[in-house]
């Protein structure tokens, strides 16, 4: 496995993730930057956070790079505060990990997320230990700063309608879950005139009272709350903030597919224009394409990949279906803040989460996995068998078959020697037949 996954380095924290790792992390970073430069760095509010953090300014400092301490801060703050004051980022998070891991993720200048290619030159730089070291008068500079996260929440009521939004007086039940989002969403929330119940608000790396990855299971407090008071939505994000999922006014998840349709669906009515997503996504981001009238352009997995898509094909829009939603007009990163606030201006235009909800398509899903042994030798003869079929194939990232009624994706895991199967239909009968034959597919390749 590479040492930089889908999301940075992660492991557990002060075992794998250590002071010395991180040093040697920023270290390779300043290296990478021929030591000039500045590097803006924030921590989600994990207990070994401050530990780290400090380990990796040691480390910048070290390699002669100017570093901003920001705090505690989301992603996204961090991020949209080194595409305008740094020339990269370094983010001390394990975003939704459970409460034992941490991690080190690179932000590229333009506060997208780091490149692959750049991500294995620092990589390269930190197994070879030939780490750029200042002389004694050329160590860095430290500053801090500590509006990394109002110039954020400013940045993002900036890209809605705020006006119509603080008309509505709108309530909701914000659940940050002791992360990042703690220091910003109830203040935007606030801005943006809204009537704001925050629970988990407090800034606790041992994350009491739920996992940091906000999935409905743990959202049940959320949406009884919703409920009870009669809110017009409730909002949780992750523990570094990228991410953030929705209950209705009625207390229902939303399915971040289904949310992810809605955006869309939403962005496409204000504008026309390009939308990017991965090919694990649902076919109602298609259907929503189709209906539009625009071109939606398929993905390998990874929101960096739909990122770095939209900025060449100038995107409206992109995003995920984990609640991860990309809008350029903002910044080209996963963003929860701003998927909230943009929520807020759908209800603000006249509807509820639940009736719009409705009006995206309706489809249904079956996973399973399996596990094997040789992944690359099995998807090579899965690709080959459905490449000689007649079916219409995309082979972005694993295999994904198109049929008339549906689609299945066959892919192997990046950590684990399993291959997945999602499959996707009109009815949950025909998406679990389309399952079963994607993994008998599988089976018969191994
Ligand atoms: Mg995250």
């Amino acid at each position: 496995m590479a040492f930089f996954g889908t999301n940075g380095v992660r492991g557990i924290a002060n075992d794998y993730i250590t002071p010395q790792l991180a040093v040697d992390v920023a270290k390779s970073l300043g290296t990478y930057m021929g030591s000039k430069g500045t590097i803006a760095i924030g921590r989600d509010t994990r207990m070994s956070g401050e530990m780290l953090k400090s380990a990796a300014i040691a480390g910048a400092l070290s390699a002669g790079l100017t570093v901003i301490d920001l705090g505690t801060a989301p992603v996204p703050a961090v991020q949209y505060y080194v595409r305008d004051h740094a020339d990269a980022g370094i983010m001390i998070t394990a975003s939704h990990n459970p409460r034992e891991y941490n991690g080190i993720k690179l932000i590229a200048g333009d506060g997208s997320e780091f490149s692959r290619e750049g991500e294995s030159e620092v990589e390269k730089i930190y197994y070879s230990k030939q780490f750029a070291s200042a002389n004694w008068d050329r160590t860095g500079d430290l500053r801090t700063a500590n509006d990394a996260n109002e110039y954020y929440i400013q940045g993002v009521i900036d890209h809605v309608d705020a006006e119509n939004i603080r008309g509505k007086r709108l309530k909701v039940v914000a659940d940050t879950g002791c992360g990042a989002g703690s220091v910003t969403l109830p203040f935007m929330l606030q801005r943006l005139g809204c009537e704001v119940i925050t629970i988990n608000a407090q800034l606790d790396g041992t994350f009491p009272w739920r996992n940091p990855e906000p999935t409905p299971d743990v959202l049940t407090e959320l949406a009884e709350i919703v409920r009870i008071t009669g809110a017009d939505m409730g909002v949780a994000q992750d523990g570094d903030a990228d991410r953030a999922v929705f209950v209705d006014e009625n207390g229902d998840f939303i399915d971040e597919e289904v949310l992810l349709a809605m955006m869309a669906k939403y962005i496409l009515s204000l504008e026309k224009g390009v939308i990017v997503t991965p090919v694990s996504s649902s076919q109602r981001m298609a259907d929503i394409a189709k209906e539009a009238g625009v071109e939606l352009i398929w993905t390998a997995v990874g929101s960096i990949n739909v990122a770095r898509k939209m900025m060449e094909t100038d995107a409206v829009f992109g995003g995920e279906g984990n609640g991860g939603l990309i809008f350029p007009k903002h910044q080209y990163c996963r963003d929860g803040g701003m998927a909230c606030a943009k929520l807020l201006e759908i209800i603000a235009a006249g509807t509820t989460l639940s009736e719009f909800a409705k009006s995206v398509p309706l489809y249904f899903n079956s996973k399973t996995k399996t596990v094997c042994e040789d992944l690359k030798d099995t998807m090579e003869r899965v690709t080959a068998t459905v490449l000689e079929g007649t079916e219409k194939v995309d082979t972005t990232d694993g295999v994904k078959i198109w049929y008339d009624d549906g689609w299945v994706l066959i892919r192997p895991s990046g950590t684990e020697p399993i291959v997945r199967i999602f499959a996707e239909s009109k009815t949950k009968a025909s998406a679990e037949e389309l399952m079963l034959e994607g993994l008998e597919l599988v089976e018969k390749c191994k």
